[in-house]
């Protein structure tokens, strides 16, 4: 059942979480999931670090399986990308997530809700590779009423590596009209950091395992220097970085000293439904 939010869905071995699909029959019904309506989003808040405020929210996407219960995306979304079922699960949670970030600004400007808001939508490399991303992404918001500046999509550091021309042209396309590319899961795949100057992101997203070497007081010491060059090197290409993973005000604390401007975490809150964003963001505007 859910409820203790966060990574309750985190499989360390992908080769069980493959055997548990095939066991379970999630093949079958993967399928006809979007069509059923068994697909929910949560949304867990992106802080900024400096003065805890709220900076926006990143969409993860949930299964609501009739009998398994609820399934987390890393149970599903390798099987969605095999089968090409991403595509059109992917279109739907950008629809949502755009559709909630606009609703989120509407009560903003109602004076019901203390924003500001933007919304970070995963996007998987099937999707990177489907030549409909632009019109689709193009059309959403213009039917949906958001400005591209408020869209943050986000892209693994894996999906870019080697990427060529063709593959960046879409990435590129958005980023002009001001949709922000964030680089997901950064410092995991062993790109060239002077590869980064010819990407079109604007966003680093430094993987959990940099947050994890800040927990212990003194951090990590070669965590320290990592995370120092990177955010330098970020800084001084005008990229912004977000640290996922915060769990404790210790991590908070030492992410925050080293130069990061957002962080997204369990110390913060967990992923949940729309409405958690509301109290989170009040009290913090106080
Ligand atoms: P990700 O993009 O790296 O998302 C962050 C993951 O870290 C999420 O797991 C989130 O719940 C978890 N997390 C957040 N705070 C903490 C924390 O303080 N500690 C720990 N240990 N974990 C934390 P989740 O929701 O299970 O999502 C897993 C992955 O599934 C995501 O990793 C993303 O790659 C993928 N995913 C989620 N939604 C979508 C989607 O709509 N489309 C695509 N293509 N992929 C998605
Ligand atoms: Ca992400
Ligand atoms: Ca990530
Ligand atoms: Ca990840």
């Amino acid at each position: 059942a859910k409820s203790a939010g966060g990574n309750r869905f985190e499989h360390a071995d992908a080769e069980a979480d493959a055997r548990a699909i095939t066991r379970h029959g999630l093949t079958t019904s993967l399928p006809t999931a979007l069509e059923r309506g068994e697909f929910f989003i949560e949304y867990q808040p992106l802080v900024h670090l400096a003065d805890g405020t709220v900076h926006g929210a990143e969409a993860l996407v949930r299964w609501s399986h009739p009998t398994h219960g609820v399934l987390g995306p890393d149970r599903f979304i390798p099987l969605a990308e095999h089968t090409g079922l991403i595509v059109p699960l992917g279109r739907w949670v950008l629809e949502q997530s755009v559709r909630q970030a606009r609703a989120w600004q509407e009560e903003l400007a109602a004076g019901t809700f203390g924003g500001p808001l933007r919304i970070n939508v995963n996007l998987s490399p099937a999707q990177l590779h489907h030549p409909g991303l632009v019109a689709d992404t193009v059309e959403v918001l213009e039917r949906v009423g958001l400005e591209p500046g408020s869209l943050c999509l986000e892209v693994t550091e894996s999906a870019l590596i080697g990427a060529d021309e063709d593959l960046l042209k879409p990435l590129r396309q958005l980023a002009e009209m001001g949709v922000d590319i964030a680089l997901d899961d950064f410092g995991t795949g062993y790109s060239n950091l002077a590869n980064l100057r010819r990407l079109p992101v604007s966003v680093l997203k430094l993987d959990r395992s940099f947050t994890q070497g800040m927990q212990q007081h003194p951090a990590d010491p070669v965590d320290i220097k990592i995370v120092e060059g990177i955010v330098s090197l970020a800084h001084s290409l005008e990229l912004a970085v977000t640290v996922e993973g915060v769990e404790t005000g210790t991590q908070a604390e030492h992410l925050r000293m080293l130069g990061c401007d957002t962080a997204q975490g369990w110390y913060y809150a967990r992923p949940g439904p729309p409405e958690m964003l509301h109290t989170l963001s009040l009290a913090d505007a106080v």
